[in-house]
């Protein structure tokens, strides 16, 4: 049965927009350069393996260290590593063309169903997959802060709820259905206890009601079509709308036995245990519409964002965002490389020039909560740049902010005590740490006000002051990974 009726109050369906990418999958092949960040993704940084001069070959571990919180990081090309600093290792193609070729991980096997346990966990953690997403993999060694038993729950997500992020579609084209559904059966048997939810955007109810067939008879599986509602992407959010569960806000889904993770981590834990495949690639989405095409490429790890978007940009003054428009990093430097946690390239036009009297003034780049612009009409699709369209005007009280925000707090109160510089325990007593950062409330604020940063502000205030709510999550959360 596909449970439906699984949502969250508040959230924004972010629709029909200018630069969304499509079904079409390029490959970037192997960059001639490749910049291997020691950390990336989740746990702490390694130690290189390797020195300066070395011969490497694509696939082969190049940073590891079994001590701390961490899993190993791989060079993605064949070649020679020409420096290692401020915590990156450079590594000058060879030249040798590596395409579908990679050093092994030792003990795979395409009969993974007969291997045993800490042969699978050695796979998962060796490829890197079990550094990926928000708290890591739990393996036999330090890739997660809770162990495998104390898993109670996981979720595997791909909601397309944020702007731009890959389609569900594409992830899971021709053999990576199979390979989809082969991860999961390795997750199943890495946590035999641990009940695993299966969850995609309505959008997709037919490839989950596949699944379904697939794994009938398996009772720990659960299927979930939901509504792509933004930020029904962040576990924050997903966690208490999928299992009915309260979040421990400011600490993660790991620290109450829930593991959330991404559909392409699945096919990185298949591809590393049934063809000892690492982390080398990822399928990311070009969202925006600076880009020439908006689809979808197989990336090398390490391949600098300068590499690719060269030939794939229209000219202009453009912004680059990794990841989320609503929570991303901005990109301000090219040479900065796409590692193993980036699933989206985002390019948006820069706009700089201040736009006067523009709640007055329609336009089709202006999408509109209020329902006051031209641009809700549905035959034409939104526009995106980083105008904020307005100047910023005193607080109406409209009580939108309040409306989206899915974690139920007042923005509207909380950015006024902040803007006032009333710093004080009020503020907590308001619920202000139950804040996710999302940026809804900015982004549907009608007088421009930057809601979340003063709200994020107000935060970091009072933590300087030493108030937070670690406290009163321990008291009614008993919280696994922590010590
Ligand atoms: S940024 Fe914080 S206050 Fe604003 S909508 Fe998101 S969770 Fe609510
Ligand atoms: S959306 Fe903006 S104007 Fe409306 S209540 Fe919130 S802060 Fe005030």
């Amino acid at each position: 049965m596909i449970i439906n009726n699984r949502t969250f109050r508040g959230g924004y369906l972010f629709d029909k927009f200018k630069g969304e990418p499509d079904q079409k999958l390029v490959e970037t092949g192997p960059p001639g350069k490749a910049c291997v960040p020691l950390k990336q993704g989740f746990g702490e940084e390694v130690q290189p393996e390797v020195r300066v001069g070395d011969t490497v070959s694509a696939g082969q571990i190049i940073g590891r260290n079994d001590e701390n919180l961490s899993s190993p990081v791989h060079s993605p090309i064949a070649g020679i590593v020409k420096s290692i600093a401020s915590g990156v290792i450079n590594i000058e193609s060879s030249g040798e063309n590596t395409e579908g070729k990679w050093k092994a991980l030792p003990g795979f096997s395409a009969e993974w169903q007969n291997l045993d346990r800490n042969i699978l966990e050695d796979l998962v953690y060796l490829s890197g997959a079990s550094g990926l997403d928000s708290g890591g993999i739990p393996t036999r060694y330090m890739s997660s802060p809770i162990t495998s038993e104390e898993v109670e729950n996981i979720i595997i997500h791909n909601t397309e709820a944020d702007l731009f992020s890959p389609l569900t579609d594409v992830l899971l084209q021709g053999p990576r259905g199979e390979e989809f559904a082969g991860g999961c059966l390795i997750l199943d048997k890495l946590f035999p206890k641990a009940r695993k939810h299966i969850v995609v955007s309505r959008k997709n109810r037919k490839i989950i009601e596949q699944f379904e067939t697939t794994f009938k008879g398996n009772d720990s599986f659960e299927f979930y079509a939901v509504k792509p509602k933004y930020p029904a992407n962040l576990e924050e959010v997903l966690v208490p709308a999928i299992l009915g569960k309260p979040f421990p806000y400011g600490f993660g889904a790991v620290n109450i036995g829930v593991v959330v993770l991404s559909f392409q981590t699945v096919l990185h834990v298949y591809q590393a245990v049934a063809q000892g495949k690492p982390v080398i690639e990822r399928i990311i989405s070009l969202g925006g519409e600076r880009f020439t095409e908006n689809l979808h490429a197989r990336v090398r790890v390490g391949t600098t964002v300068e590499a690719l978007i060269k030939g794939r940009i229209k000219e202009g003054e453009n912004r680059y965002i990794f990841n989320s428009i609503n929570t991303g990093v901005r990109v301000k430097d090219l040479s900065l490389p796409v590692d193993r946690s980036i699933s989206s390239v985002i390019a948006i036009p820069d706009e700089k020039a201040g736009e006067s009297m523009s709640f007055a003034r329609p336009g089709f780049i202006k999408d509109s909560y209020s329902y006051t612009f031209a641009s809700v009409i549905p035959l034409f699709k939104k526009g995106l740049n980083t105008n904020v369209h307005g100047e910023k005007r005193a607080c109406i009280s409209c009580g939108f902010c309040e409306e989206v925000c899915p974690v139920r707090i007042l923005p509207n109160l909380l950015h006024k005590y902040v803007e006032k510089n009333i710093i004080e325990e009020t503020l907590a007593n308001y619920k202000i740490f139950n804040c996710i950062d999302c940026n809804l409330c900015t982004y549907v604020c009608t007088s421009k006000i930057g809601v979340a940063s003063l709200i994020k502000l107000g935060k970091e205030k009072l933590r300087a002051d030493g108030v937070d709510n670690g406290e009163f999550i321990r008291k009614n959360f008993a919280l696994k990974g922590i010590h």
